[in-house]
């Protein structure tokens, strides 16, 4: 991994999309790749930049504005993917075009107030995360209370909700993400059905097992290690 670059990775990343959408009959344009650069310093992004890719995933608001000075005038999407403190909600409104890691109301209450004052027009994309299986260390809005959070946040002006977000256990075989990624596609395919809405986005998989998550119909991916290389020390709180 230390020899090859993050160019050569993307290459090889987007081949391994293209081939997973094959299998499953998809075409690899319905697949956005996002990568994470949580941990990597902002050189790694316009390296990433610069080969072609235009999403980029963050956990962590400080973290990411820490990275402002190095990423300036790039034009990219950048998603805040981590669990976010309503505390810094406001920050997070103004510094990311989507966060991807909703899971309460009170939270998208706060964005949606957060983006009038800031006076963007646009309303802030957002999708909430599921949480998905019943393990306790996982953040994420439990399945039973996912339709009641479903109509109170599109009736939110100043968000656009447009999908679902999961991250199942870690499993050494990713073969056992598979139920749990398409239980999240159900999941949407159940909500816009009652709610006569469109979620055209579920975001899962990530540098192990996004291949499984691409058969299962995640339209965006997640992916750090694969991207990026492997992380340093991890910072409490990751
Ligand atoms: C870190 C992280 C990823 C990427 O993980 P890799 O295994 O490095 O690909 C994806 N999604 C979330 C929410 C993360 O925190």
């Amino acid at each position: 991994m230390a020899t090859t670059s993050i160019r050569d990775n993307l290459l090889r990343l987007e081949e391994r999309i293209s081939a997973a959408a094959r299998r499953a009959g998809r075409s690899s344009g319905e697949i956005t790749l996002i990568g994470v650069s949580k941990t990597h310093p902002a050189e790694a992004i316009r390296e990433a930049y610069d080969a072609g890719l235009r999403h980029f995933g963050e956990n962590r608001v400080q973290e990411w504005e820490g990275k402002q000075a190095g990423i300036q005038g790039l034009g990219a999407k950048w998603h805040l993917i981590g669990h976010l403190q309503s505390n810094k909600a406001a920050r997070a409104a103004k510094l990311f075009h989507s966060i991807d890691s909703v899971d309460d109301f009170p939270l998208a209450e706060r964005l949606d107030r957060a983006r009038s004052e800031s006076g963007v027009t646009e309303r802030i994309r957002v999708l909430i995360e599921v949480h998905i299986a019943k393990e306790e260390a996982k953040s994420g809005t439990a399945i039973e209370e996912l339709p009641a959070l479903v109509e109170k946040i599109v009736a939110l002006p100043k968000l656009e909700l447009a999908g679902l977000m999961c991250i199942p256990p870690f499993a050494e075989n990713r073969e056992e993400a598979r139920p749990h990624f398409r239980r999240l596609r159900e999941l949407r395919d159940g909500l816009a059905k009652r709610l006569a809405c469109v979620l055209p986005v579920l975001s899962m998989g990530m540098s192990h097992d996004f291949e499984v998550a691409i058969e299962e119909g995640a339209t965006e991916v997640r992916v750090g290690t694969a991207l990026f290389g492997t992380r340093g020390t991890m910072k409490a709180g990751q």
